[in-house]
C-alpha cells in the first residue's frame, strides 16, 4: 500500500462511492478489499437498489429523506443504468388501512385508482384497486452499479486490491477510510446487524417496470424488475447479526408474498436464495465517524445505495478538514518519485 495514498478499506456501495468522491475531489486514493472479486462477501450484493427516499419515510427518520433524495442524481451520473420510473405501492383491499397508514407517513406521491395501476404495471390490470405512486423515485441493479464504480476506479487510475484482508488501525496512510460495514464492530461497539433474507427468481409471465411494494401487516414485500424476467424479491428485516443462509420460514414468506402480487409468479424459476446481515447504529441513521485518522461511514442499514453518495460527499469534505492542501501533496509526492 501506497503511503501517501488515502486508503479506502472495503470494496461494497460505502467503499466504491467513498472511493470515487475522493478521487474526483482529486486524492490519491486505493481500494483493499478482503473478498476475492467483487460482491464476494458483501452486503451491498444483496441489495434490492432500491432509491426510495420517500417511501422510507414510512418507517425511518426524516433526515433519511431529506439525504437520501440527492443520491438519485449522483447514481445518474455516476450509473447510466439508474432507472427513473418511480415506485408502486399496493395493498390488497384487506389491508386498505396498511395503504392509509403508509400515506399518513410518507410524502411525494400520487393516489391511484386501479386504471391509473393498470396503466402503470399492465400485468397487476385488475388486481388492485387503490395503489400510491411515487414517481420522483428510482432504482438501480446493485451488482451492476457496483461494477460501474469499479469501472469507473479503474479508468481514474485508483486500484482495488481484491483478497487483501487489512486492519485500518495497523494502515501508516495520512488518512483511512473504514468501509468495512459490519466488520468494522470492533472500531463502533453500538453497530449492530440487522439480517435480510432475498430471493432471485425467473418469470415469463409477469412484466414490472418499477419496484412494487405489496403492503401486509406482516410480511410486507418488494419486487424489484432486473429487465430480462428476472426479479430481486426481498427483503425480510430480522434483529440478527447471524450470516447464515436464508431460513424456509423467510423463503416461505417471501414466495408467499410474491404469489400474492401476482399468482403467476407461482411458475417462475428460483435463480437464487440468499441472506446477508445490514450494518446499523441504534438509531438506523447512517453517520461518518472519526477515530484519530480513519474515518467511519458506516450504519448504512437498509439505506446503503440510497445513503453511501451522502456519505462519501461527507468523507470528501472531512478529508479536505484533516489533509493538508491537495497541492502539498502534489509537491510531496513529486519530491518522492525518482526523476
Ligand atoms: C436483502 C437486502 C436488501 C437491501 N436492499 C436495499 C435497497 O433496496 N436499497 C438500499 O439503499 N439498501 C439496501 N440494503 C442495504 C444495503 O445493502 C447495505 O446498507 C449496504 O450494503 C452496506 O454497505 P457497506 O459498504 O457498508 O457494507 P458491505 O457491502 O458489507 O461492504 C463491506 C466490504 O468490506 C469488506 N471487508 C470487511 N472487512 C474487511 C477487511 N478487514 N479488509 C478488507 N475488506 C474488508 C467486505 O468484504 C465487504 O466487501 C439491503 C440489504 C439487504 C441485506
Amino acid at each position: 500500500m501506497s503511503q501517501s495514498r488515502i486508503i479506502v478499506v472495503g470494496a461494497g456501495v460505502a467503499g466504491l462511492c467513498c472511493a470515487l468522491e475522493l478521487s474526483e475531489r482529486g486524492y490519491s486514493v486505493e481500494v483493499v478489499e478482503r473478498g476475492r472479486t467483487l460482491g464476494d462477501g458483501c452486503c451491498s450484493w444483496m441489495a434490492g437498489g432500491m432509491l426510495a427516499p420517500w417511501c422510507e419515510r414510512a418507517g425511518t427518520d426524516p433526515v433519511i429523506a431529506a439525504r437520501g433524495a440527492p443520491s438519485i442524481a449522483w447514481w445518474t451520473r455516476h450509473y447510466p443504468g439508474t432507472v427513473h420510473e418511480g415506485t408502486l405501492v399496493v395493498a390488497h383491499p384487506r389491508d386498505t388501512v396498511e395503504l392509509t397508514r403508509f400515506a399518513d407517513r410518507t410524502e411525494r406521491y400520487e393516489r391511484i385508482d386501479g386504471a391509473r395501476i393498470a396503466e402503470l404495471e399492465p400485468d397487476l390490470a385488475g388486481r388492485f384497486r387503490q395503489g400510491l405512486f411515487f414517481a420522483e423515485e428510482a432504482h438501480v441493479d446493485p451488482r451492476r452499479a457496483l461494477m460501474a464504480l469499479a469501472e469507473a476506479l479503474r479508468r481514474r487510475g485508483v486500484p482495488i486490491r481484491f483478497g487483501t484482508e487489512a486492519s485500518p488501525t495497523g494502515i501508516q496512510a495520512p488518512l483511512v477510510v473504514d468501509c468495512r460495514g459490519l466488520a468494522a464492530r470492533e472500531a463502533l461497539t453500538d453497530l449492530r446487524g440487522v439480517r435480510g433474507e432475498m430471493l432471485v427468481i425467473r418469470s415469463r409471465d409477469v412484466r414490472f417496470s418499477r419496484p412494487v411494494r405489496l403492503l401486509h401487516p406482516r410480511i410486507p414485500l418488494y419486487i424489484v424488475p432486473r429487465g430480462d424476467g428476472v426479479f430481486m424479491v426481498g427483503a425480510t428485516m430480522i434483529e440478527s447479526d447471524t450470516r447464515s443462509g436464508p431460513t424456509v420460514r423467510s423463503t416461505l414468506e417471501l414466495l408467499n408474498a410474491a404469489y400474492a402480487l401476482h399468482p403467476a409468479f407461482a411458475e417462475a424459476e428460483i435463480l437464487e436464495i440468499n441472506a446477508d446481515v445490514r450494518p446499523a447504529f441504534p438509531d438506523n441513521i447512517p453517520a461518518v465517524r472519526r477515530i484519530g485518522r480513519t474515518l467511519h461511514p458506516n450504519g448504512l442499514y437498509r439505506h446503503g445505495f440510497l445513503l453511501a453518495p451522502d456519505l462519501a460527499r461527507q468523507v470528501a469534505d472531512s478529508a479536505a478538514e484533516l489533509l493538508p492542501p491537495l497541492e502539498m501533496i502534489d509537491a510531496d509526492l513529486r519530491q518522492r518519485r525518482p526523476a
